[in-house]
């Protein structure tokens, strides 16, 4: 997606390919070990985490006495195998406030890179001063990724340098730095679009006065920086503005003129539920609520969409996973045309593959091909298919592509589960 741009701030050539790879692996046990799901990062927070419940052997403190030029410094003690962070407090301002404070999240966040990347595993004193550099350069680039993950920068709104910063918790110069190294300088000067403050969502037109997605009054509240395709609603036929199939019982036979589905009776318009106020207004398949004056929809209504907070965090689930299975290689790629599966399989005679494969998408991530299915029944259906395994063969000849494992999923796994509360029994206490 990213072009390549001679740039004076790009680095990554410098550092050996085998070491990139050590980062794109380190940085994500580390997201892994924190359980990092929302951005931005607070190093400063963290830390303090780290140190409250002694995960690592972490430290932080601030001293007066540095030098002017230091921000802050690791101090590993071989003899005791533990940390301590020295932070130079004259440059200190937190909570970060400008630019310029933010840079201390950066630092902190290089200098839990040394530690994460075991630069301190071997002495200062065996190294050349060109393998310091590189350590040096690679502290930088796993704290770009920890603070700004490629996922989120790349698809970010930059309604400006200042406002992305802010919203990564870091200084400017970090956000150009990050885009230097991702070849995605460019998008600094990308043209805006209109993203809803609340819930990311970026389905927005020009008119509309309320949120689809979460409700939010949009007046001032579009300017949002990160962004999130809420991609789960259903499809509507743009001619006939309804659904093609029923979003409740699955039923495809559906006339010209039918407003309720004939086999459950559902309505089929995502429409916006204020009929006294005459809204009628039309909304797409995904809409919980209605974009011209917030009320909610009959899909929505009619629980056939879930809340938005619990869907987003759905979404970044699924991005989780599928970002653990792409590996160090880092390719979580659409798989366009996937729609001639069905057809090719139905040609092959597995004609109960094809029928349960409607309407599913899927992604090739690293070596493993996913595809994701309408709900966890059909994705039942599919794994109870014996001849299941043939997708993985016919979708490599079919698309061209190296893929050596197969995972049928659907966007309701993702979904957070609550907690079961642990039943007390007062007899049964084991102290
Ligand atoms: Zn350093
Ligand atoms: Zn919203
Ligand atoms: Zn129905
Ligand atoms: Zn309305």
């Amino acid at each position: 997606m990213c072009h390549s741009s001679k740039d004076s701030y790009y680095t990554l050539d410098k550092i050996p390919q085998h070491r990139i790879e050590y980062i794109t692996k380190r940085v994500k046990d580390f997201i892994k070990d924190f359980e990092l799901k929302y951005w931005p990062l607070d190093c400063v927070k963290l830390i303090l985490k780290i140190q409250e419940e002694q995960c690592l052997p972490i430290h932080i403190k601030s001293i007066p006495n540095l030098s002017h030029k230091t921000d802050a410094a690791t101090v590993y003690s071989r003899e005791f195998g533990n940390f301590l962070i020295i932070v130079n407090r004259n440059k200190i301002h937190y909570p970060f406030e400008m630019s310029k404070h933010r840079r201390l999240n950066f630092t902190l966040a290089h200098e839990i890179a040394h530690i994460y990347l075991k630069h301190y595993e071997l002495p200062d004193k065996y190294k050349t001063e060109n393998d310091l550099y590189i350590e040096e350069l690679e502290a930088d680039e796993f704290a770009g990724r920890i603070l700004m993950p490629e996922s989120k920068i790349s698809t970010c709104n930059f309604t400006s340098l200042e406002n992305v910063a802010e919203h990564f918790n870091v200084s400017e110069w970090a956000v150009l730095k990050r885009l230097s190294n991702l070849k995605c300088s460019h998008l600094r000067f990308s043209k805006t679009f209109l993203v809803c403050e609340n819930c990311e969502n970026v389905e927005i037109n020009p008119n509309d006065s309320y949120c689809k997605i979460c409700g939010m009054f949009l007046k001032n509240g579009t300017r949002g920086v990160t962004t999130m395709k809420y991609d789960d609603g259903f499809k509507i036929n743009e001619n006939t503005m309804k659904v093609s199939v029923c979003p409740k019982c699955g039923n495809s036979a559906i006339g010209e003129f039918d407003e309720y589905c004939p086999i459950c009776g559902q309505y089929l318009f995502n429409e916006c539920t204020n009929d006294c106020g005459g809204c009628h207004t039309t909304a797409p398949g995904n809409a919980r609520y209605c974009p011209k004056c917030g009320n909610i929809t009959t899909f929505y209504n009619s629980n056939l969409l879930p809340n938005w907070e619990p869907t987003r965090e759905a979404l970044l689930n699924k991005m989780e996973f599928e970002e653990n299975l792409s590996g160090t290689s880092n390719t979580a790629e659409d798989i366009k045309d996937w729609d001639t599966m069905g057809f090719a399989l139905f040609l092959e005679g597995y004609t109960l593959l094809s029928t349960l494969l409607e309407n599913s998408t899927a992604k090739q991530c690293g070596e493993t091909l996913v595809v994701y299915v309408k709900d966890t029944s059909i994705k039942d259906r599919i794994l109870n298919c014996k001849n299941v395994g043939i997708l993985t063969s016919m979708a490599k000849s079919q698309f061209k592509i190296t893929v050596n494992d197969i995972k049928i999923t659907a966007l309701q796994d993702f979904y957070p589960v609550a907690p079961e509360p642990v039943p007390i029994d007062d007899g049964d206490i084991p102290f």
